[in-house]
């Protein structure tokens, strides 16, 4: 065994089905009296029901977490904290949602209880990207990790298929730059191998009945098992590209994931070949990225940038911005390379070796 650092997140983890009859339970056990209930605008007659669990403890619901945690979405919903007095915040949806309750958090330091119905893995992280002027900043904070997660596998049910498939290759992109992060050890190795197995079991089952609550368990747990090697280990060129892709051009979050992945992974593979055949292991396949690429087109998602919003002509604009902080890779990133990785993923092609 070589010599590793591991540092954990505290957490409290809630798993199961029908577990959001136990939220009452846990504000009572972190002392919160006057909670904020956060939502997205699609969400909020799901947060007003699971709301009822929390009863006479709710002051209040915010349902307008957006996309990318704008600061003057944030700038208002702390009003309405101020104006309650709320002493708590509870999130219920995907990574938006999270994102407030985190943004308020920063600010406040109030304790959070997340109920997460994706798979971003945000609640297992101290890490919050909000945007400002068109600009994503990321910061990293004990006040942003969430104190207490409820995971109800029966909240997920409602995810369309296509969402479930590309928030599932979101979690499994956490995993894999885990494998060779710089801060790589074998707790966290341990868990990403888990996580991606499970979740690209789960997902084909999903897409064939998506109210298989055995299946719909098993991403949900691999999701929360990828959350935490985001948490815990820095991420590399793939979480840099989307982030810079993400900022430039507002594409959906998952499905950009899902399109740039293998095609990250082509490229580091040859500066990472333990982490590659252990990620192979994982999915079942000889060419990870391959796997990777061929899993998400027969999930039916769409492979190509260009897709999703990129718009032509823009691939050298992204390899500039991409390239110019310097950040961690197993392999040096080059522009030329890159080029190469942003003009396929642009096109949709499959994913070669660069
Ligand atoms: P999302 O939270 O934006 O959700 C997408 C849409 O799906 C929303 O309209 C939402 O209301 C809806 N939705 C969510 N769950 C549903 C369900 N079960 N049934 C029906 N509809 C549902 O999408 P996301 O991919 O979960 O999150 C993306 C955001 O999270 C991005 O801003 C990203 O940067 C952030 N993120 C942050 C971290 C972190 O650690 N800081 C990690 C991952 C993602």
């Amino acid at each position: 065994m070589e010599s590793f650092v591991y540092t954990a997140n505290p957490g409290r983890v809630i798993f199961g089905s029908g577990t959001i009859s136990r939220l009452g339970e846990e504000a009572d056990r972190l002392g919160a009296k006057r909670l904020l209930v956060l939502s997205t605008p699609e969400q909020e007659s799901q947060a007003q029901d699971i709301s009822a669990h929390l009863g006479a403890r709710v002051v209040g619901i915010f349902s307008n977490a957006t996309m990318h945690t704008p600061t003057n979405v944030t700038a208002d919903a702390m009003k309405l904290v101020d104006a309650l007095q709320a002493d708590a915040v509870v999130a219920i949806g995907g990574g938006s949602t999270t994102g407030l309750g985190k943004a308020i958090a920063y600010r406040t330091d109030l304790p959070q209880i997340v109920v997460p119905t994706t798979y971003a893995g945000s609640e297992a992280t101290p890490i919050l990207g909000e945007t400002e002027g068109g600009r994503k900043v990321t910061k990293s904070d004990s006040r942003i990790l969430p104190e207490v997660i409820v995971y109800d596998v029966d909240l997920t049910l409602s995810l369309p298929v296509l969402m479930s498939a590309t928030s599932g290759i979101n979690a499994i992109a956490h995993a894999v730059e885990a494998l060779y992060a710089r801060e790589a050890n074998p707790i966290i190795s341990m868990m990403a191998l888990e996580g991606i197995a499970a979740i690209a079991r789960a997902l084909p089952q999903i897409k064939e009945n998506p109210g298989d609550t055995a299946a719909r368990s098993d991403a949900l747990y691999g999701a929360w098992l990828c959350g935490i090697c985001l948490g815990s280990v820095g991420m590399a060129l793939h979480h840099k590209l989307c982030h810079t892709l993400g900022g430039m051009f507002n594409l959906p979050h998952a499905a950009m994931h899902t399109t740039v992945l293998p095609h990250a992974v082509a490229y580091n593979a040859s500066a990472a070949p333990a982490a590659m055949a252990a990620l192979g292991r994982a999915l079942g396949v000889a060419d990870p990225a391959r796997g990777l690429f061929d899993l998400s087109k027969r999930l039916g998602a769409t492979m190509s940038l260009k897709d999703l919003g990129m718009p032509d002509g823009s691939v050298g604009a992204a390899v500039e911005q991409a390239m110019s902080n310097a950040y961690w890779n197993p392999r040096t990133p080059e522009s030329e390379g890159l080029t190469e990785l942003l003009g396929r993923a642009f096109r949709g092609d499959a994913p070669e070796k660069i």
